[in-house]
C-alpha cells in the first residue's frame, strides 16, 4: 500500500514508470538509448507547440531556472521579476549570481502582478526579458498567462515562464500568437517531479527561436554544464556525449511522456482545472478556506487555511500516520494551513480518501465537519467541470 504523497511536488509515481526507472542501465552513447531519448524530447516539443529545442539534464528545477536565464541575458542585462511567491522571488538570487541586473514586481502574498504594472516596468525600456512563475507553490497562485503574454510581448521582451508547478498540468503554449509572427512564450523551465511525474531529478528547459537566437548572440555563457551550446549537438543525437546522461531518469521521463501523450494534453489540462476546481469546493464545503482567490488559484495545488485552534504540526503528523502526506504553509504562512498538491499522473480516488482523511482528523481534533459531503462535493464539481 503507498503513501498518499499529496504535496506540491514530488507527486505520486506510477507503476509504469517505476518499472521504467528499474531497467537495466544502458551505455550513455547505445543507440537503444538514444532512440528512447529522442522520442522523449520529441514529445516535450510536441507538448510545449514549439519549434525550438529542448534540453533535459540532470538536475533539480532551480538548475532549469538557472539554465534560463544564463542562456538567455548577458551579465548587466536587465530582467524583470513578476513574483507571487517563494518561487518567483527565487530568481532574485539565481539573476544575481549570474550578474544580471533584476527589478522586481512582487505581488501582496495571494494576489497577481496586474498587466498594467508590467506594463508600466516595460514602458521604461531595456528590459531583455521578464520571468513569470506559471504557478507559485508557496501561494497557490497561477499567472494569467492570457493577460500577461500579449503585455510582454508588445514591448519585445523574451518571456521566461517557471512551469516547476504547472508543466504536464497546465497548458504552456510556445507557438506563435495568432495573427503575429512573434512567439508567445520563449523559454518554459521546468522539472520532473511536479505534474510530470516523475521523482525528482531531472531540468528540463525548452527554447523557443527567439530565445535561440538570443543565446547565438552572447558571447559566452557564465557556466560551462548550462551552456545550452554544449548540450545542443547531444540533445540532437543523444548517442554524442557532452556529460554522462541520467539514464534510468530518461526511462522513467520517457514513460512520462508516453503517458501523457495516450491521455492528451488537452484531456490533461481539462482535468487538472476540474480536480482544482473540486478540491477547492470540497474544502470550503469543510468550512475552510483556500488562500488564493478562486479567480487566480493554480489547478495543481492549494494552500487551505485551518479553521481557528487548529495545532499545524499536530494535525500533520496524524495525517502522515495515515498515510497522507501534506505540506506545510511557507513564510508568514507557516502554521495557519496546508499545502495540497493534485497535479501529475493522479486518479481521484486519491482525492476522495485524502479529504476522507482530512475531514475525520479535524473531527479527531475537535473540529467536526462532513467529509462525506465534502467527498460528494469533489466528485460532482469533477463531473461538471472535466
Ligand atoms: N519553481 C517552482 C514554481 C517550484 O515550485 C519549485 C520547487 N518547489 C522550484 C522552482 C524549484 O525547484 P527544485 O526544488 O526542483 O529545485
Amino acid at each position: 500500500n503507498k503513501e498518499m504523497l499529496l504535496i506540491p511536488g514530488p507527486t505520486p509515481v506510477v507503476d509504469e514508470i517505476y518499472e521504467a526507472l528499474s531497467r537495466e542501465t544502458m551505455s550513455h552513447t547505445d543507440m537503444r538509448f538514444a532512440g528512447i531519448f529522442s522520442e522523449a524530447l520529441a514529445q516535450t516539443r510536441k507538448m510545449f507547440n514549439t519549434d525550438g529545442e529542448v534540453f533535459v539534464i540532470a538536475g533539480s528545477g532551480t538548475l532549469a531556472m538557472e539554465m534560463a536565464l544564463a542562456n538567455t541575458v548577458a551579465r548587466g542585462e536587465k530582467l524583470l521579476i513578476v513574483s507571487h511567491g517563494y518561487f518567483g522571488d527565487r530568481f532574485i538570487g539565481v539573476a544575481k549570481a549570474l550578474g544580471i541586473e533584476a527589478e522586481v514586481l512582487a505581488a501582496e502574498w495571494g494576489k497577481q502582478i496586474e498587466p498594467s504594472q508590467i506594463e508600466e516596468k516595460l514602458q521604461q525600456g531595456g528590459y531583455k526579458a521578464v520571468t513569470v512563475t506559471h504557478a507559485d507553490t508557496s501561494t497557490g497562485v497561477a499567472a494569467n498567462l492570457d493577460k500577461v503574454v500579449p503585455t510582454v510581448k508588445k514591448y519585445g521582451a523574451l518571456f521566461i515562464l517557471d512551469g516547476v508547478c504547472a508543466s504536464g498540468g497546465l497548458e504552456e503554449d510556445m507557438g506563435k500568437a495568432y495573427g503575429t509572427d512573434d512567439y508567445k512564450i520563449d523559454v518554459v523551465l521546468t522539472a520532473s517531479q511536479k505534474a510530470i511525474g516523475v521523482p525528482p531529478g531531472l531540468a528540463i528547459v525548452a527554447f523557443g527561436p527567439k530565445a535561440l537566437e538570443s543565446r547565438a548572440k552572447m558571447d559566452g555563457v557564465n557556466s560551462y554544464y548550462m551552456d545550452i551550446n554544449n548540450w545542443s549537438p547531444v540533445m540532437k543525437e543523444p548517442q554524442k556525449y557532452f556529460a554522462t546522461h541520467p539514464i534510468n531518469m530518461i526511462y522513467g521521463y520517457a514513460e512520462a511522456m508516453k503517458i501523457i501523450a495516450a491521455e492528451g494534453t488537452a484531456a490533461r489540462y481539462r482535468r487538472h482545472a476540474a480536480i482544482g476546481k473540486a478540491i477547492r469546493a470540497a474544502v470550503r464545503s469543510m468550512g475552510m478556506n483556500i488562500f488564493a482567490a478562486e479567480e487566480v488559484a493554480a489547478p495543481t495545488l492549494s494552500c487551505i487555511l485551518y479553521p481557528e485552534g487548529v495545532n499545524d504540526a499536530e494535525f500533520r503528523a496524524v495525517l502522515a500516520k495515515k498515510g497522507l502526506i501534506v505540506a506545510g504553509l511557507l513564510a508568514s504562512l507557516a502554521g495557519k494551513g496546508f499545502r495540497l498538491g493534485h497535479m501529475g499522473n493522479t486518479t481521484n480516488d486519491i482525492f476522495c480518501k485524502a479529504l476522507e482523511i482530512i475531514g475525520e482528523t479535524l473531527g479527531e481534533m475537535g473540529f467536526p465537519v462532513d467529509s462525506a459531503k465534502a467527498v460528494q462535493v469533489f466528485k460532482d464539481v469533477f463531473t461538471e467541470n472535466n
